[in-house]
């Protein structure tokens, strides 16, 4: 067996320790004679796994007893919709900030629910910086303020929290929840689809402040509902049972490597390698405001036109795979998630110099 470096912006590499557990316990987990996935979500075994994943999230990121933690389906995308569905209606427009791909797709779809201020934005083909605080244009009776707060096409990450007052903070966190601290009370709701730095793809964490619970839109339809899912314990149907055991897993390896102070100054580590040799290199260049380049997805441009293909085949000679840019962009993109070692990052950037030499 050889496992590749997989730089794949998501669904993304997992630790190798997690996958292995998983295979360990695949036909009987802990005597249970049965795999995860054939367990009743209303059994005692599987009402063990996900108190655990709450636990330990919970240990993670510190969230504050006020806060229900969601676990919910549909992506991250599904909760687009989800959010103006259940915050609309506390008050007046909501303001959304768009500085790329992902928040464009949240304040397209609140759009279907209702009007919608765009309180800070930066041009569409011009994503490569987070708007300056002073630019921001909000609404202090918005019913709540919406961003992006790692946007994964176009490597823009926010390295500060906007104090939005009494306005609840809804942030996108789907590309970097868990890739270091975080101070949960600034947010109203954060939420991430699983498939960067938790587990598979279909499943989304909710993080909602109890306040926020019950003002759902009367065309909430039920499963959307954050209240009717909390009072739940996010099961009022069939949770992803076995999505939720891989997110257990992959918080059990965060708590036992250090938690979220250790993984920030790996991911810091990983970063400053990969940006540090694009900007002293000859051939690559990275489009985005210093301050605000992403520490979990680098875009790249190889600055001769048509070598991307073979800087590409190349990679992947060396397994070094997944690199290609998102089709909106062109270029590459390396994505730098927790399960990524260093040692990952290492082989890129050699591979990187080796390609210079040869086509710089
Ligand atoms: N938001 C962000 C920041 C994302 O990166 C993605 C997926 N790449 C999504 C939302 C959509 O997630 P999903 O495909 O799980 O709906």
């Amino acid at each position: 067996m050889t496992r590749v470096h997989n730089f794949s912006a998501g669904p993304a590499a997992l630790p190798e320790v997690v996958l292995a557990q998983a295979q360990a316990e695949m036909l009987d987990w802990e005597g249970a004679g049965m795999s995860v996935m054939e367990m009743s979500h209303r059994g005692r075994e599987f009402g063990q796994i996900i108190s655990e994943a709450e636990a330990d999230l919970r240990t993670l990121l510190a969230v504050p007893g006020n806060y229900r933690i969601l676990f919910l389906q549909g992506g991250a995308t599904l909760q687009f919709s989800a959010i103006p569905l259940n915050l609309m209606g506390r008050g007046g427009a909501p303001d959304y900030v768009v500085t790329g791909e992902w928040s464009s797709k949240a304040l397209k779809e609140a759009g279907r629910f209702g009007s919608v201020n765009v309180a800070a934005s930066t041009p569409a083909g011009a994503h490569d910086h987070v708007p300056p605080w002073g630019e921001w244009r909000l609404d202090p009776a918005a019913a709540y303020v919406h961003y992006c707060s790692n946007e994964t096409v176009h490597g823009v990450e926010f390295h500060w929290v906007p104090e939005t007052g009494g306005v609840p903070l809804v942030a996108d966190m789907s590309s970097h929840l868990l890739s270091g601290p975080l101070d949960v009370s600034r947010f109203g709701l954060i939420y991430a689809g699983a498939q960067k730095n938790i587990g598979p793809a279909g499943l989304v964490i909710v993080i909602v402040r109890d306040d926020l619970l019950g003002g759902a839109s009367p065309q909430c339809p039920g499963l959307l509902d954050y209240k009717l899912n909390a009072d739940a314990g996010s099961m009022p149907n069939t949770p992803a049972t076995y999505s939720i055991y891989i997110a257990g897993l992959v918080f059990k390896w965060l708590l036992a490597g250090g938690g979220l102070t250790a993984i920030d100054r790996a991911n810091d580590e990983k970063a400053r390698l990969l940006y540090d040799f694009i900007d002293s290199s000859t051939l690559y260049t990275n489009p985005v405001a210093i301050p605000d380049r992403s520490r979990m997805n680098v875009p790249f441009m190889l600055r001769r036109p048509g070598l991307d293909d073979g800087f590409l085949a190349g990679a992947e000679a060396r397994g070094l795979v997944q690199l290609r840019g998102h089709r909106s962009l062109g270029g590459m993109r390396a994505s730098l998630y927790n399960a990524m070692p260093i040692e990952g990052v290492r082989a890129l950037v050699e591979y990187m110099r080796e390609f210079q030499t040869q086509h710089g």
